[in-house]
């Protein structure tokens, strides 16, 4: 989503360094005329639209634009309306203090806000907006429908502006509060225009934003319709993690360890997802600075040193971070749409997250064994018919085929490698991606997927942008053997699980590899092959698990014979082996 906005930033820009650049070449080719490049002053018109873009680049940012000021109104409940993805209609209406007449007018115009006065504000700012640009940003490059009323007025008071422009005011009808209606988006910048993506795409995006935002303010009810459809209807909640059970589901957040510390200066309560909670995407990572969702960029850092020794390979943590500074210590400052933000000692938070990630961790750290895995039976002939091992029996059954093995396991080491004897040399297999390799080469064989189909389906709660993406994955995931049903609200049933991962993927839980694939769905991703890669991964054996001798041989065995062993599907490599060759170069003999 950012690239592209990038991208057309990087156009624009590209466009004026061509024609600079060939204003120069124009001496070198003198048949050529090309009038010299003089410096002018730009209409107001276009210094609104170029500034409209750094706030406004779709219809997410400006969804997040109107929120914001709705919260900063004071507003308790928060009602969104989306239609074509915003492209066309977007609607905030909230029960906030209002504006009057005159407030009104001032308000579409640039640097105009209620919020600061002077530079030394700016170093105490408690609300979410204080820039003055937001509204007159999107007045500049949208028709905008104003409606409002404070408390002490009778009545209410409509502005209509397009393009820049104040055409109409007049008494209206509306309650105590503010609507502000955007609709047409960019109809006056063609070339933003042509950067939206589809609408189903621009909607989940302003989903999304609804969720950070939700998340971020537990106390707000919200109420979201699109395409005139309720989607959301999220009541007040008493603090963050029953918000994050209101959209999450109450089984993911029993499951999360929360952490509180206070110290001078910093407020933190966090909320870790436990070791073995793991998932393939970053997008249920969340940091709430001063109740601003924020990116986390390098902050996640000493989150995942913490996780190290349980994160397998593209696994992620999920947590929820909600931390409160003094504002004077953070500068939020720093870019146009306030995403990111800088610490005036960034060291401290680092520190401060490591310390809470760790403490979450604790429990875990000294004795922990991974998800207990119940053992194969001695004798094969002896499994039952529905084993409950982490590998199928198909897999087994192609071991103890393989009487004539040139190799011989060693053992695990780390929870997370295998240590195998060959006549070569030795080998060292990460255990999560050759498992991963043996699934994911299962899928490319097979020409029709065998399908577990569960007598009692399971049911399974997302958050609601990432059950809007799923419901339009659902036939997509039919042919990789995923049978899904939607079951009301963002719940799903489970109805059907390919063979090969249903019987581990049962124990694991359905959420993770659904949550996974959502959000590869949401980013454009339609390849089966890659949701597949999705699904399996999900059901791979993780690092941290602990293996038993047959489940350790079973596994390489089903992985020496795949086609590519040496690399796992994201193309990383499985195994290290050390030669006995090299071996003895190393020690001198
Ligand atoms: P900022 O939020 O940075 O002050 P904006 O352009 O977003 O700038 O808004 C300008 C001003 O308009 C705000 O400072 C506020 O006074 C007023 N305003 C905007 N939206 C609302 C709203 N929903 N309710 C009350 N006042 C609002
Ligand atoms: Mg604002």
């Amino acid at each position: 989503m950012k690239g592209r906005a990038k991208g057309e930033a990087q156009q624009e820009g590209k466009t004026l360094v061509i024609l600079s650049r060939r204003s120069r070449e124009g001496r070198a080719r003198p048949k050529v005329r090309v009038p010299m490049a003089r410096i002018r002053r730009l209409s107001e018109e276009v210094i609104q639209k170029i500034a409209a873009g750094e706030v406004v680049d779709r219809p997410a940012s400006v969804l997040k634009e109107l929120i914001e000021n709705s919260i900063d109104a004071g507003a308790t409940k928060i009602r969104v309306e989306i239609e074509r993805g915003g492209i066309s209609r977007l609607l905030v209406s909230d029960d906030g203090f209002g504006m009057t007449p005159e407030e009104m007018e001032l308000a579409v115009e640039r640097h105009t806000t209620s919020k600061i006065a002077t530079e030394e504000d700016l170093r105490h700012i408690k609300t979410l907006g204080f820039r003055g640009e937001a509204l007159a940003a999107i007045c500049a490059v949208a028709k905008v429908r104003l409606v409002s009323r404070t408390r002490d007025s009778p009545a209410a008071h409509e502005l209509l502006v397009a393009g820049g422009k104040i055409l109409a005011g007049k008494p209206a009808a509306h309650p105590v509060g503010t609507t502000v209606e955007v609709t047409d988006l960019f109809f006056n910048v063609p070339a933003r225009r042509k950067f939206l993506a589809a609408p189903a795409a621009e909607a989940r995006r302003c989903l999304e934003l609804l969720r950070h935002l939700a998340l971020a303010h537990p106390e707000l009810s919200f109420q979201v319709f699109s395409e005139g459809r309720k989607v959301l209807e999220i009541p007040a909640a008493r603090s963050p993690l029953s918000r994050i059970a209101q959209i999450y589901g109450e089984n993911l957040a029993r499951r999360l360890i929360p952490v509180e510390m206070r110290e001078p200066g910093y407020w933190l309560k966090a909320f870790f997802s436990p070791p073995e909670l793991t998932q393939a995407t970053r997008v249920d990572q969340h940091l709430f600075l001063n109740r601003r969702p924020v990116k986390l960029g390098n902050l996640a850092v000493p989150i995942y040193q913490a996780y190290a020794r349980f994160l397998g390979r593209g696994q992620h943590p999920i947590f929820f971070l909600y931390l409160e500074v003094d504002p004077e210590i953070v500068d939020v400052n720093v870019h146009p749409k306030k995403e990111e933000v800088r610490f005036q000692n960034e060291e401290a938070v680092l520190d401060l997250f490591r310390r809470a990630a760790l403490r979450a961790l604790g429990a875990f750290t000294p004795t922990w064994t991974g998800k207990p895995i119940p053992t194969i039976p001695e004798s094969v002939s002896t499994l039952p018919e529905a084993s409950q091992t982490s590998i199928s029996q198909e897999e087994l059954i192609s071991f103890t085929e393989a009487p004539e093995r040139t190799w011989r396991i060693l053992g695990q080491v780390q929870r997370a490698f295998i240590v195998v004897e060959t006549p070569d040399g030795l080998e060292i297999v990460d255990q999560h991606v050759a498992h991963e390799r043996v699934l994911f080469e299962k899928f490319q064989e097979s020409t029709a997927i065998e399908v577990q189909k569960f007598l009692i389906p399971v049911q399974v709660e997302l958050p609601f942008d990432q059950a809007a993406a799923l419901r339009e994955a659902i036939i997509s995931l039919r042919k990789i053997g995923v049978e899904l049903e939607p079951f009301g609200g963002n719940a799903f049933l489970v109805r059907g699980w390919p063979l090969a991962l249903a019987e581990r993927q049962a124990k694991l839980g359905f959420s993770e590899p659904l949550r996974a694939v959502a959000s590869l769905w949401r980013e454009g991703n339609r390849d089966l092959l890659e949701l597949w890669r999705e699904v399996a991964c999900a059901a791979a054996i993780r690092a941290g698990e602990e293996l038993s001798l047959p489940e350790q041989e079973a596994l390489i065995s089903a992985w020496k014979t795949t086609k590519e062993p040496a690399r796992c599907p994201h193309g990383r490599p499985i195994a290290i082996k050390l030669t006995w060759e090299e071996l003895r170069q190393k020690l001198g003999r």
